[in-house]
């Protein structure tokens, strides 16, 4: 048997819990079937644990990820605790794991199951087998660049959009790989007629193509690539921006799924340590009433298994087994689908893992 993996699950706020209480499940029946060898811990993260700590990320908590192979994060935040000062903000939780276990690439695929697509809100014959993959820049650019505040008459503000050749290089190694494992094609997504920051970002991505010949790298403009997202979104394979960029690409690129209760993300650093989390927030609007679609967050574990501890097969069973349940029509309440095929978060839960089986 491997040596021993250590997982560490942060449920966090609203559906977090929710949605992580089914992914754990199907966690431990992998883990079982495939015999990982995985020990699962959990804590506290986001609202809850300012709660509990004063703190949304506790000192305890960023330890024992840093302690971590890998972390499962389900959501954070809620109307509760909009009001907080910015540090003491749940999402703050999120942005400070970020900095401190260095998941400087996030890799969020849109992938569209054969069998929703007619949830997109798009026509199903542009999304129909879409499988994209958004790499953003994760601890860079604008959301970190210094310095940053308001001015002291607090009249203006600012953020300072910063990005070293090493960092644009090595998110491009990350995105020049991915593209060689897939269709061999990449999309590098600047803003090079405006920003300084992305003719270097754009100087970087042709330099570092050289060492990946097999791959065609192309160009766009980020408001170009918006419009082309939604014009046709199968002309893309892998594409790779800064993190401001990524930010709204992804989102975008979400909604062509459908739901984004559907769509897992993966955050890694340069040793494949990972943070997994689907892309939805913490739903204030439907937590606690078991409305919430638990299926981003189970293929975050898939995720994990490939990406961290290259459990392939296990991480193949999972996806597997979605794509059956959809097949039979069972759907949760976010899918298009009639009322009697409806089924609860833990019963979804229920039946990914009664296919995994
Ligand atoms: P959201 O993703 O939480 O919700 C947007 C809409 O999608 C809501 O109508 C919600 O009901 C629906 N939805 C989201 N996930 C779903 C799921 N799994 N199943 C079914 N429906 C789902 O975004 P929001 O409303 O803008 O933000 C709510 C809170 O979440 C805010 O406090 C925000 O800061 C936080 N947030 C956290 C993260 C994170 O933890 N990574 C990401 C985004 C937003």
């Amino acid at each position: 048997m491997d040596k021993q993996k250590q997982v560490l699950i942060l449920p966090g706020d609203g559906i977090g819990p929710e949605v992580c209480d089914e992914a754990k499940k199907v966690l431990i029946h992998v883990n079982q079937s495939h015999d990982l060898n995985i020990s699962i811990e959990e804590s506290l993260v986001g609202g809850k644990a300012f709660e509990e700590t004063g703190k949304p990320l506790p000192d305890d908590t960023l330890n024992a990820a840093k302690k971590s192979d890998a972390v499962l994060l389900g959501a954070v935040g809620g109307p509760t605790w909009d009001d907080l000062d910015y540090h003491l903000r749940p999402e703050r939780a999120l942005l400070g794991l970020r900095a401190e276990l260095d998941l400087f690439a996030n890799l969020r695929p849109a992938i569209l199951s054969k069998h929703l697509s007619d949830s997109s809100s798009l026509k199903p014959e542009k999304v129909l087998n879409l499988d994209l993959l958004i790499i953003r820049e994760l601890t860079g650019g604008i959301y970190f660049g210094e310095p940053r505040g308001r001015s002291d008459n607090k009249e203006s503000a600012f953020n300072t959009m910063i990005y070293s050749k090493n960092e644009i290089e090595r998110i491009g190694r990350v995105a020049f790989e991915a593209a060689q494992k897939r269709n061999k094609t990449l999309c590098s997504v600047d803003k090079a007629n405006v920003l300084e920051v992305s003719v270097l970002w754009r100087e970087v991505m042709t330099e570092l193509s050289k060492d990946y010949p097999d791959v065609e790298l192309s160009h766009m403009l980020v408001d170009n690539a918006a419009m082309q997202l939604v014009r046709d979104p199968k002309q893309f394979d892998v594409m790779v921006t800064g993190n401001l960029f990524g930010d709204i690409l992804s989102d975008i690129a979400a909604m062509l799924t459908g739901s984004i209760g559907m769509l897992p993300s993966a955050s890694l650093n340069s040793d494949n340590t990972g943070m997994y989390e689907p892309v939805h927030g913490s739903a204030p609007d439907i937590a606690g009433k078991g409305l919430a679609n638990p299926i981003a967050a189970i293929l975050s574990v898939a995720m994990m298994l490939k990406y961290s501890f290259d459990a392939k097969e296990a991480s193949l069973a999972i996806e597997n087994s979605i794509e059956e349940v959809l097949s039979e029509g069972f759907r949760t309440h976010d899918l298009e689908g009639p009322q009697d095929s409806k089924l609860s978060t833990s019963q979804m839960g229920n039946k990914i893992i009664e296919k995994l089986n």
